[in-house]
């Protein structure tokens, strides 16, 4: 048995993993490349579909879902195993990044011609990714399931995105069961409507991600009330002033614990304000969140829904799903919430709700996640005077907030936390998914712990012990 490392290795983006086991060969996570690493590595995929046995798939964010098409595009035929909640989040999210391809692909073809070139095909369509989607077979957490002779699976809450899980196999070969883990992305404490993540008690190897390997989140809040106290204030400060409140926001995970929060608000405290969620993906995602209430939320969510409410639905909420709609919010007179993505600002709606409301002493904006240097929101984030937005330059006078403690990814403390669950230690330990520097501190950290501990490079292929 072995595992071949190739996406995420070293890297945080385009997860994937190749696990060779009973004959069979089976691919866990087939994430795109983002950013760097997509410039450093590209997309192409690191063996041929009909190579593939299986797909397992520990969550939907697309860095470990989104080079699935690609794989059904070569000639894949056989399925990609999941949780409901992820299918249900991939059927919007692979649409909505096939989009972005074409888009990107007309747009690069638009210039390719123009300096005499060939047109630019998209990595995948529309097309492509419809009918992935209809390979993905779904799977309840803890539920046991036969993947090929000899190969069991089983997803368990990784407590990181609605749906997310670990995953477990149990192998046999030749006589001797060994037990893998793929730890997907482990979640954080506390987090808003999803459960913590649930450790693992057993395993021989575990192949687990280090995003935030050398890094303590600060900030931690435990209940609702503190992050809905810390929302109130800025929203009433900024009201006050006759002000808007931006928050630039991921469509899927991040929006709808902002919801959430709003909710709390409005039922609990009486707190009703105008909150406008002004990104048609956003909007999507949260029907979804909607519709994969039970088995996925946590107990205080579940509370709000045995009581009859939605947990992240309210009467203030206007959902935009219209351009239109979305340009008539700039000239609205009363103040409001806009939530609007993308997260960090570097595309989307938000960025004209930007170009209106940055300039204005009275306005807020609220950082809600992680803004990667060279954005417009890490720019914005660490005090620039001025940026440039659609060509045009913005003073940056409105007032400028972070949340705290609202990651959806544990920090070296959580994830040692869930290392040290398995009793015994595995016999090894593959550290991935975090920047170079940081998966190697994260390597040396656990190694210090006791643990026979590995950073595999892309293209390194590890044996799996098996006496
Ligand atoms: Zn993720
Ligand atoms: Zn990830």
């Amino acid at each position: 048995m072995e595992l071949e490392f190739s996406g995420a290795a070293r890297q945080v983006t385009g997860s994937l993993t190749i696990l060779r086991a009973c004959g069979r060969t089976i691919m866990i996570d087939c994430g795109l490349q983002q950013g760097g690493d997509e410039a450093e590595w590209g997309q192409e995929l690191p063996l041929k579909a009909s190579e593939v046995d299986s797909v397992l798939l520990t969550h939907a964010h697309i860095d470990h879902s989104g080079r699935i098409p690609m794989l059904y595009k070569d000639g894949y035929e056989g399925l990609v195993h999941c949780t409901g909640a992820t299918e249900d989040l991939c059927s919007i999210m692979l649409l909505d990044s096939a989009y972005i391809q074409e888009n990107d692909a007309e747009w690069q073809t638009r210039k390719a011609l123009r300096a005499g070139k060939d047109p630019v095909e998209p990595i995948y369509t529309v097309q492509d990714a419809q009918r992935a989607l209809q390979g993905f077979e779904s799977h309840e957490y803890n539920d046991k399931f036969e993947l090929f002779p000899g190969i069991q699976a089983r997803f368990v809450d990784a407590g990181h995105l609605l749906g997310s899980a670990s995953i477990e196999l149990s192998v046999t070969e030749g006589g001797r069961t060994r037990k893998l883990v793929f730890s997907g992305d482990i979640g954080n404490l506390d987090q808003p409507i999803i459960n913590d993540p649930e450790y693992l008690k057993k395993a021989d190897a575990v192949v687990m991600e280090s995003t935030y390997g050398d890094r303590k989140h600060d900030g931690h809040m435990e209940s609702t009330k503190q992050r809905a106290d810390e929302i109130r204030k800025i929203v009433e400060d900024t009201f006050a002033r006759g002000g808007n409140v931006i928050i630039p926001s991921f469509s899927v995970g991040r929006t709808q614990e902002i919801l959430y929060i709003f909710r709390y608000l409005y039922y609990n405290e009486n707190f009703s304000v105008p909150v406008f969620v002004d990104s048609p993906l956003s909007v999507k995602a949260t029907g979804v969140f909607s519709r994969n209430i039970i088995g996925y939320f946590d107990e205080e969510a579940m509370k709000v829904f045995d009581e009859g409410q939605n947990p992240i639905l309210f009467p203030n909420l206007i959902t935009v799903t219209d351009v239109a709609d979305s340009k008539a919010l700039n000239d609205r007179r009363e103040s409001s919430v806009i939530i609007s993505s993308s997260g960090m600002c570097e595309a989307g709606r938000i960025r004209h709700h930007l170009k209106h409301n940055l300039w204005r002493r009275e306005c807020s904006v609220v950082f809600t996640g992680y803004q990667a240097p060279g954005t417009l929101g890490n720019k914005i984030e660490s005090g620039a005077q001025s940026v440039k937005i659609f060509g045009e330059d913005i003073a940056v006078r409105a007032q400028i907030f972070k949340l705290e403690g609202i990651s959806g990814h544990a920090d070296k403390d959580g994830l040692i936390r869930w290392l040290e669950a398995f009793d015994p230690k595995p016999a090894q330990v593959f550290v991935v998914h975090g920047e170079q520097e940081t998966a190697l501190k994260f390597t040396d950290t656990i190694r210090s712990l006791g643990y026979n501990a590995d950073c595999p490079s892309p293209g390194d292929i590890c044996q799996i012990a098996m006496n």
